[in-house]
C-alpha cells in the first residue's frame, strides 16, 4: 500500500492516538444552500460543490470526502429494465456517466485544496457507499459480482488522484468486505463507516465485533460510524471499539430523512455538537466528522473543542 504526502502525516496521526477531523455533510449542504440535487451538481454547480469543499478546508477538516455518493454504473442502470432498454430510451452517456461525475468529483475537491489548503496536509477521500440503496443490504449483490463492482469504482477513484477511500453508510459485513478486498486489490488505502441502529447493531443484526474480525485481516486504517443519529453512533462506537485495535471513529447525522431530500432540525447546532464530539474523543474516536445535516459550522466547532488533541 503506498501513501500519498497529504495522507502520510494524517495515518501517522491516527497510529500516534491523535485526532483527524473529517469533514461534515455534502449533499444536504447543497440543498442547504437552496441549490436541487441533480446529477450531484458536479456539472451544473461546481462552484458551489467547490465552495463546500473549501468551506471544510477552512473550517480545520484534515480530510474532505467527494461528493459522489452511490455513483457507479448499477446506479444509472436501475432506472432500467435492462442495458438493452437503457441503450433503447436513455441519454446516450449513461453507459460512461458514473465514471466522468466521479472524476469531476474528485477535481472539485482538488481544486478546492489547491485554492485553500495552504500547505497544510488535507487528504481527499473518494465517498462510495453499497451498491444498492445502503438502507437495504438485503438488495447486496452476491459477493464475486459485488467485488467487480466495487473494483470499478475504486480504480477510477485511484486513477483520479484520491488519497484515500471513505467506503460509508456499510449496513452489512459481507458488503464491507467485498468493498474493501476491491481496496486491496487497487492498492489505495481505505476506511470504512458503518450505520448502526440505536444498540449499535448493523440492520442485518450483524455486531460490530462481527465486522471488527472480518476485516481485520484486510487492514482497513479505521472503522467507523455514520449516518445515524449522535446515540446510535455512540452505542456503535461503544459495541466497536473493545474488539478493534485500529483508529475508530464516528461522524453521525443531525436532522431526519425526509426522501429525497432531507429535514434540518435544531436538536444539534454547532455548539452542542462540539460538545457531544468531546465526549467520543473521550470514549475513544479518534476520527470525528459530520455526516447528513452537518455543516462546516459544525465542523469548525468541533475541531476547535479538540484542539489539544490533534
Ligand atoms: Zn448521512
Amino acid at each position: 500500500m503506498s501513501y500519498t504526502a497529504d495522507y502520510e502525516p494524517l495515518r501517522g496521526r491516527l497510529e500516534r492516538g491523535r485526532v483527524v477531523l473529517l469533514d461534515g455533510a455534502i449533499g444536504t449542504e447543497i440543498l442547504r444552500r437552496d441549490v436541487t440535487w441533480a446529477d450531484h451538481q458536479l456539472k451544473k454547480r461546481p462552484d458551489v460543490v467547490r465552495a463546500i469543499h473549501a468551506d471544510y478546508i477552512a473550517a480545520g477538516a484534515d480530510v474532505i470526502s467527494t461528493n459522489t455518493f452511490q455513483l457507479t454504473r448499477r446506479s444509472f442502470l436501475n432506472h432500467f429494465k435492462d442495458l438493452a432498454h437503457m441503450r433503447h430510451i436513455g441519454t446516450p452517456d449513461l453507459e460512461t456517466r458514473w465514471a466522468e461525475l466521479l472524476r469531476a468529483g474528485v477535481k472539485l475537491a482538488q481544486e478546492a485544496r489547491a485554492q485553500t489548503a495552504g500547505g497544510r496536509p488535507v487528504a481527499i477521500a473518494g465517498a462510495m457507499t453499497t451498491l444498492e440503496w445502503c438502507f437495504r443490504p438485503d438488495l447486496a449483490p452476491p459477493a464475486d459480482q459485488a467485488r467487480a463492482e466495487y473494483r470499478e469504482v475504486i480504480e477510477v477513484f485511484a486513477d483520479a488522484g484520491c488519497d484515500l477511500l471513505l467506503i460509508e453508510t456499510v449496513n452489512s459485513v459481507g458488503e464491507a468486505v467485498a468493498a474493501a478486498e476491491a481496496a486491496r486489490q487497487v492498492g489505495i488505502p481505505f476506511w470504512i463507516a458503518f450505520v448502526c441502529d440505536e444498540r449499535g447493531r448493523l440492520f442485518t443484526g450483524e455486531t460490530l465485533a462481527d465486522a471488527a474480525r472480518a476485516l481485520a485481516p484486510l487492514e482497513p486504517d479505521a472503522l467507523l460510524l455514520n449516518c445515524a443519529p449522535p446515540p446510535d453512533v455512540t452505542a456503535g462506537l461503544r459495541e466497536l471499539l473493545p474488539h478493534w485495535r485500529g483508529a475508530a471513529g464516528i461522524y453521525p447525522h443531525v436532522g431526519r430523512y425526509d426522501p429525497p431530500e432531507w429535514l434540518f432540525t435544531d436538536e444539534y447546532p454547532p455548539e452542542r455538537y462540539a460538545e457531544v464530539g468531546r465526549a467520543w474523543v473521550d470514549l475513544g474516536a479518534r476520527v470525528v466528522g459530520g455526516c447528513c445535516g452537518t455543516t462546516p459550522e459544525h465542523i469548525a466547532r468541533l475541531g476547535g473543542a479538540l484542539a489539544t488533541a490533534r
